[in-house]
């Protein structure tokens, strides 16, 4: 099973990182492929450019086995829409092999507004990890209950349309209160992996009075 975990990683994190990890394990992934956005259809336009969140990704999972840069979105023009990229990792994987979209629970619950959102579950699996202040089960009215499987095992057993909740280590981290930090001043270290500060540092990113706050 191959895993895609989407994101704005704008800067990545451990919040990202060990959820991430501990879902590879779990599910027995045989690649986690982390894919950044270029233009996020739902949110502000990103702090730092794709070229610098995508390097930060490079630093933060080299050498970690299984884990992988996938840079599709970010060559892709306009806005990144994850139907596009399923659909195309899915052409590239085949019909039959399974593949599982990771997000967190406040992507989940947003995930109604996404493009073509309804098309996802043909094309994947999802898991569903809790993030700190969510629900561990987030309701959904458009979810059918015979979708969702309560064991990695079961999610194995499918290509695509099945969904797991998936409570992992709770790491009240978020891009946002990164960014905050560092524009105030402030250091982020401990919150990241250090070759990633070090970028951050090297190349002065979010270090700009109008950042976006919290
Ligand atoms: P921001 O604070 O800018 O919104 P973010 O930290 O939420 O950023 P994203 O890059 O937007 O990061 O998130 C990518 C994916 O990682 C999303 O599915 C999100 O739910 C998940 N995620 C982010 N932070 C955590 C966390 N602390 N625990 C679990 N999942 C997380």
């Amino acid at each position: 099973m191959i895993g895609v975990l989407g994101g704005t990683f704008d800067p990545i994190h451990f919040g990202h990182l060990r959820p991430a990890l501990e879902l590879y394990e779990l599910l027995g992934l045989e690649e986690l492929r982390f894919v950044p956005c270029h233009i996020p259809p739902h949110r502000g336009t990103p702090a730092v450019s794709a070229e610098h969140r995508l390097t930060m990704v490079e630093r933060a999972i080299v050498g970690v086995s299984g884990f992988q840069v996938d840079p599709r979105e970010i060559l892709r023009p306009g806005p990144s829409y994850t139907v596009d990229t399923l659909l195309e990792v899915r052409r590239e994987v085949g019909p039959g092999l399974p593949l599982v979209l990771l997000m967190g629970a406040d992507a989940f619950a947003g995930l109604p507004s996404w493009y073509r959102w309804r098309e996802i579950l043909g094309l994947a699996n999802l898991v569903v990890a809790q993030r700190p202040g969510d629900a561990a089960r987030p309701s959904a009215t458009w979810l059918d209950a015979a979708s969702v499987v309560d064991s990695p095992t079961a999610l194995r057993a499918r290509a695509s349309g099945k969904v797991l909740f998936q409570p992992v280590t709770q790491l009240d981290i978020s891009a946002t209160r990164i960014r905050a930090c560092l524009s105030a001043g402030r250091s982020a270290r401990y919150l990241l992996p250090d070759d990633v500060c070090e970028y951050i540092a090297e190349h002065a990113l979010y270090h700009h009075e109008n950042e976006e706050s919290e």
